[in-house]
């Protein structure tokens, strides 16, 4: 049977294609794609003839299937998203799924998502960090999700709408205090590329002074005070101590 590979396209600047990307999305038989004329305009700068097909969470079942008998045909087929990695809060799970029970062939042609570029550069601890992907819309929720993830013993990473961030960020400040170390990465790879690394109170003022700020796309991260890692450490240092302090 055919290879159903799973292709990660840029977040925002189009340079940011692998080389191996460019050379599966040419040579694969099909590209199954959230949005066709979305994955079109990648396609274009590079000069990729595909032949497409959409894959999104309207038809994902019965084109799912369809792309299986395709693969078990002996055809190959790569899956793409709007932007970054596929199944990272995008489409393409029920494919895989049916991929991996049919013992089809699954390869990934990796490259950028939002949430390995944001960790790499905002010196948040990651380890270890828990990924949410779009956290609850409505406000309520929200606050009753961040409440959920006291107290931190991990980093906690989301992605969050331009509408919702300003009132995101202030549940951020009420749940976590204004003290709580906090990461954003607005825009990534493109334009107006912004990281920003201090604490919750800050976040919130900068937001507040410059309505710029609450544009474009946005990945949001809490670090933990204290990661479970290092409190157990902790933990078993002061259990050592006291188990030798009686032989000092
Ligand atoms: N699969 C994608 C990935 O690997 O990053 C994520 C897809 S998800 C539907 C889209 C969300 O990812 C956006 O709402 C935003 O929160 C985040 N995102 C995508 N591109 C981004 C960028 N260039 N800068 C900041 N966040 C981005």
């Amino acid at each position: 049977s055919g290879t159903l590979f799973v292709v990660a396209t840029p977040i925002g600047n189009l340079a940011d294609l692998t080389h191996r990307a460019v050379t599966v999305l040419r040579d694969c038989d099909w590209v199954a794609c959230e949005d066709t004329r979305h994955s079109q305009r990648v396609f274009q700068e590079y000069g990729i003839q595909a032949r497409t097909i959409a894959l999104h969470q309207h038809n994902e079942h019965q084109e799912s299937a369809r792309l299986i008998g395709f693969l078990q045909s002996g055809q190959h087929v790569a899956l793409v998203s709007d932007a970054g990695t596929p199944l990272i809060s995008d489409p393409g799970f029920t494919l895989l799924q049916l991929a991996h029970e049919a013992g089809i062939t699954v390869s990934p042609i990796p490259g950028p998502s939002a949430l390995t570029a944001f960790l790499s550069v905002v010196a948040l601890n990651t380890q270890p960090f828990t990924f949410h992907g779009f956290i609850p819309a409505k406000s309520a929720q929200r606050q009753k999700f961040y409440e959920s993830l006291k107290p931190l013993t991990a980093t906690h990473v989301f992605y969050e709408s331009s509408h919702r961030v300003l009132n995101s960020v202030t549940q951020i400040v009420t749940v976590f205090g204004a003290d709580a170390v906090v990461g954003m990465g607005r825009e990534l790879t493109k334009k107006f590329e912004h990281i920003f690394r201090g604490t919750a109170g800050q976040l919130l003022d900068l937001m507040n002074s410059d309505s710029n700020q609450l544009k474009g796309e946005f990945v949001l991260a809490i670090q933990a005070e204290k990661p479970l890692v290092t409190a157990q450490l902790d933990e078993q240092i002061q259990s050592l101590a006291v188990a030798l302090t009686p032989h000092l």
